[in-house]
């Protein structure tokens, strides 16, 4: 008993953390989002909504600068919600998505006109297109420090796409 309070000191290895171990940090969102996917032969091809979950990988070491409030974080997770959420949550909830065609110009200005949240895109919006959008949208606004690692977004609690940096370098 007295051996083991005596090595539960700052020299004891068990109480020192590795030197600039690389830690993944996961955040996960969700949002409620409607799309058509045009010219689809599925149910998708009409307007329909989705919960979506997206959970956010990120990769890099915990700051070691003592005097830095950031201090063991490889980034604040707080600093990780502000961008997810001014990129994607708030911009995409209750949102419907659509791709413009040239046969539905007219529509979408009607819908534009009626509706404050319709999102206008050039790529067929399916979970796969949407999460390579966002991990492009993500790693731009990321500190240069830390790595994008992967994303996952869920369309329903069974089917989801994932986007990992090593597949796309
Ligand atoms: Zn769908």
């Amino acid at each position: 008993m007295e051996k083991k309070l005596q090595n539960s000191g700052n020299d004891c290895p068990g109480n020192t953390c590795p030197k600039n171990p690389v830690i993944r940090l996961t955040k996960e969102f969700s949002f409620e989002m409607a799309h058509v996917l045009n010219g689809y032969d599925g149910p998708c091809r009409n307007i329909h909504g989705h919960s979506y979950k997206l959970f956010i990988t990120v990769k890099g070491s915990p700051c070691n600068d003592i005097r830095n409030p950031k201090y063991g974080m490889v980034i604040d997770f707080g600093v990780l919600k502000e961008i997810v959420n001014s990129l994607i949550v708030n911009r995409y909830d209750h949102a419907l998505i659509i791709r413009e065609t040239p046969e539905n110009h007219t529509l979408l200005k009607e819908l534009k006109a009626n509706f404050p949240k319709i999102e206008i895109v050039n790529y067929q919006p399916t979970c796969e297109n949407m999460i390579a959008y966002f991990a492009a949208e993500i790693q731009k606004e990321l500190p240069q420090h830390i790595e994008l690692h992967h994303l996952k977004l869920h369309e329903t609690a069974t089917s989801f796409a994932e986007w990992y940096r090593e597949d796309n370098l």
